[in-house]
């Protein structure tokens, strides 16, 4: 017999799962709203043209070969992404106070993170809201941090529980760490307001709590990249310390290229290169250096002048027709007279919308509709398009009714 026979088989994962559900269905009107890629109007992947013409460059160079990066990664990608989250002018930034590594995508970010403050950081708790992207809890869990939550959605007003939150962060045990959602909160798409922020930071800085912000969404929530790393920004104005991954899988539509960074600002640029030689060590005997190509097609479009501002043009065009999404389900609803109120689906910020469905409903959903969401009743607004939205508000119409 196999030595393997003994294994129990595990469930699929709880969002891709969703997607090779999706898969088996041969229904010609089946829809798949679970995982969140950005789709077109015509229900297909993109990939921005600025990524093609970087890709062209590159690949057209001669100079350019396939060896190893660092282990840190790509020197002008870090650069570049730091420039990018915390702004150009930033004080850190010109203090050499800011530790970048490229990593594999958001989640790679994340879990290099966690390592490293499972490692050398003397409070173990990272706080995390609820409900959370699903994948934040086992990634700090495997990396050794403990995990709790603080309140976050108040089901009730389809809000922010602010009271709530600032209750948990309030009694938090000095030095926790808190996971931060820095723009377009997954799954809820509500975040705080400014004025909230500020008090989030007050709060966290006077309890001397260690802010871990995931940036996943820059740019790809309101369309514009400096206004969605408000929150981070406010944090390291401060003068104080927190941790950073980004993902350029959403705005720039590199999913499958596994391509962010992690950062790290510190208090003095000596500190910060103490942080670096550490990382190394997490980082070495984890993947020894990160892929290549993904972190040269990032580097190439941030460096340019030309293609920077071509990117911002891409990048607000598929903003813009997520949140166009949001008021067509949402006038058809209303046109269906679907009891409820859904303005929370024109509130909502970011790719995905919580509807607020319950697992029955959705479930009834996927069975007479061949629509396919997670069992919490997000949706991704991204992988709607003007001919799915009437299928989908029959769907949700027939679920409540
Ligand atoms: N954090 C959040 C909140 C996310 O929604 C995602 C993507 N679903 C990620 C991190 C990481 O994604 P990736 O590893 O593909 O960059």
């Amino acid at each position: 017999g196999s030595v393997f026979a003994h294994l129990v088989r595990a469930p699929e994962d709880p969002i891709l799962g969703v997607t090779v559900a999706f898969n088996k269905d041969p229904s010609p009107v089946k829809l798949n709203l679970g995982v969140g890629a950005y789709r077109t109007e015509e229900g297909k992947p993109l990939v921005l043209n600025v990524v093609r013409k970087a890709q062209h460059q590159i690949v057209n160079d001669p100079s350019r070969n396939k060896e190893y990066l660092p282990i840190v990664g790509l020197a002008d990608f870090n650069k570049l992404s730091a420039k990018l989250i915390f702004g150009a002018d930033s004080p850190a930034i010109q203090e050499n106070r800011i530790t970048t590594v490229q990593c594999l995508s958001g989640t790679g970010s994340l879990r290099v993170g966690g390592e490293f403050l499972a490692k050398h950081y003397h409070q173990r708790i990272i706080y995390l809201p609820k409900p959370t992207w699903g994948n934040h809890t086992k990634v700090f869990t495997l990396a050794g941090l403990s995990v709790k939550t603080y309140r976050y959605y108040a089901p009730a007003t389809r809000g922010l529980d602010f009271q709530g939150l600032l209750e948990d962060l309030g009694s938090a045990p000095s030095g926790s760490i808190v996971l931060l959602h820095a723009c377009a909160h997954n799954p809820t798409g509500v975040d705080p307001t400014p004025e909230q922020w500020e008090q989030i930071r007050q709060l966290i800085r006077s309890k001397a709590l260690l802010p871990f912000f995931d940036s996943a969404y820059q740019g790809f929530a309101s369309g514009n990249l400096d206004a969605d790393a408000h929150s981070v920004r406010s944090f390291v104005a401060d003068g104080g310390e927190l941790l950073a991954a980004q993902s350029y899988a959403k705005n720039m539509g590199l999913y499958g290229e596994r391509v962010g960074a992690l950062s790290i600002v510190s208090k003095s640029a000596d500190v910060a290169s103490l942080v670096e030689s550490q990382l190394k060590l997490v980082i070495r005997p984890m993947y020894s250096n990160p892929p290549l190509h993904g972190a040269s097609i990032v580097a190439t479009i941030l460096k340019d002048r030309d293609l920077y501002n071509e990117w911002t043009i891409e990048l607000k065009g598929m903003a813009d027709r997520i949140i166009s999404m949001r008021q067509q389900l949402f006038d058809a609803l209303r046109s269906r007279g679907t009891p409820g109120d859904w303005s929370h689906i024109i509130k909502s910020i970011g790719m995905f919308t919580f509807t607020g469905l319950n697992p029955e409903q959705v479930s009834f959903m996927t069975k007479e509709y061949h629509i396919y969401l997670t069992s919490d009743g997000r949706i991704s607004m991204a992988g709607l398009s003007s001919k799915t939205v009437p299928h989908l508000a029959d769907a949700i119409h027939a679920a409540v009714t």
